[in-house]
């Protein structure tokens, strides 16, 4: 397995020797090269190791770290058409962030690290603090001061120290990353930036070619923020080589600088800031817009929005159809149910969507959300 780091802005490629999370000339977004082939071997191992030949980190020895990877792949049927939802709502910690944590904390180690610092607005905090903790590696973690309280809950239970910082998403990162300059011993392991977070992730795509039989999907809806579990989904159909399903990033209506760019055609993703109760989702600058794009390109996807509204509603069917996710975990399903609507989706078409979040992760937003139905009836 030979891979190296290559730098979407300026080209830069660089030997995997430091665990760079961005390039070290021009601070651009990185990514990696030579871990995008699945040889045909049998796929031997546990969870989501069992793709390790295309993972930049050897498998545990005990097989997963805590159980990480086969989320099942329930199908239901919405407005009349079977999704089938994916459920990395059920990973270790509740979100699908589990996939780059658990191959992220293991790459740390390896490199000799022994403290981390992450920012989130909450799943990827929950998720680097737990696997961290089973790792050996100390964890500080900045959050925003309204991240949802079950989050920080989750990461302090864990171990991890957590530090509240008021202001935007961009000014909780600015904050990590001067902490984590300013000490020698600290590795800044940011799941919107790190390579190696997004090569964890992949392991969902790989997971639904093989509950699908080795078919691929003809579309998935997925909900992006950051985009760790959209360019994960690119990379992963990638590396089996079939068919690529046209890749649909879904945001929310009041945040959803990818999709404004997308529909004007832009090749530059201009910051946007407003309030949505999928909180996942609110991140003003996505730090990958090169793969993104690169990522709708190839696949012949799209950006598509819902608004809060919307959002409610599909929460609420999901909800009382069993299936109990946190708000940005149901944006897939509903963008796809938008499409659905406008006859976008052909009959027989295999349609997934990603279901990021378990509802366990916003019970305040949850709340609020039933509350507002209640009223209304
Ligand atoms: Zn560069």
């Amino acid at each position: 397995m030979s891979w190296v780091l290559v730098c979407q802005a300026c080209g830069t490629t660089i030997e995997p020797v430091e665990p760079h999370w961005r390039c070290p000339e021009c601070s651009g977004e990185l990514s990696i090269t030579g871990l995008d082939a699945l040889g045909a071997s049998p796929r031997k191992g546990a969870g989501l190791w069992r793709w390790s030949d295309v993972l930049p980190v050897t498998p545990p020895s005990l097989g997963t770290i805590l159980g990480e990877g086969d989320t099942p792949l329930a199908p239901v049927e919405i407005d009349g058409v079977t999704i089938f939802l994916k459920l990395d709502s059920q990973l270790p910690t509740g979100s699908f962030k589990d996939r780059g944590a658990a191959v992220l904390a293991r790459y740390l180690v390896e490199h000799g690290r022994n403290r981390i610092i992450v920012d989130s607005s909450g799943n990827a905090a929950a998720a680097m603090a737990a696997y961290s903790a089973a790792v050996g590696l100390k964890c500080t973690v900045f959050v925003p001061a309204s991240a949802s309280p079950a989050k920080l809950l989750q990461a302090r239970a864990v171990g991890a120290t957590v530090v509240p910082v008021d202001g935007s998403r961009s000014d909780v990162a600015k904050a990590a990353q001067s902490a984590a300059d300013n000490d020698e011993r600290a590795s800044y392991a940011s799941h919107n930036w790190h390579p190696v977070f997004v090569e964890g992730v992949k392991t969902w795509a790989l997971e639904v070619l093989e509950q699908l039989g080795g078919r691929a999907p003809d579309v998935a809806f997925i909900p992006t923020g950051g985009g760790s579990a959209f360019v994960g989904a690119w990379r992963g159909f990638r590396a089996e080589n079939r068919d690529m399903p046209r890749l649909i990033a879904c945001q929310p209506a009041a945040c959803a600088p990818i999709v404004t760019a997308w529909e004007s055609g832009s090749e530059i993703v201009e910051a946007e800031q407003g309030e949505t109760i999928a909180e996942g989702a609110r991140i003003a600058l996505p730090s990958r817009p090169s793969q993104i794009r690169q990522a709708l390109d190839e696949s012949d996807g799209a950006a598509a929005a819902v608004d809060d509204a919307s959002l409610r509603d599909t929460l609420r069917l999901l909800w009382r159809r069993g299936f109990y996710v946190e708000p940005t975990g149901a944006l897939g399903v509903a963008v796809c149910r938008s499409w659905i609507a406008r006859g976008a989706i052909r009959p027989g078409d295999v349609v997934v969507a990603h279901v990021t979040g378990h509802g366990m992760k916003s019970t305040s937003i949850n709340q609020a959300v039933l509350d507002e139905a209640d009223e209304a009836s």
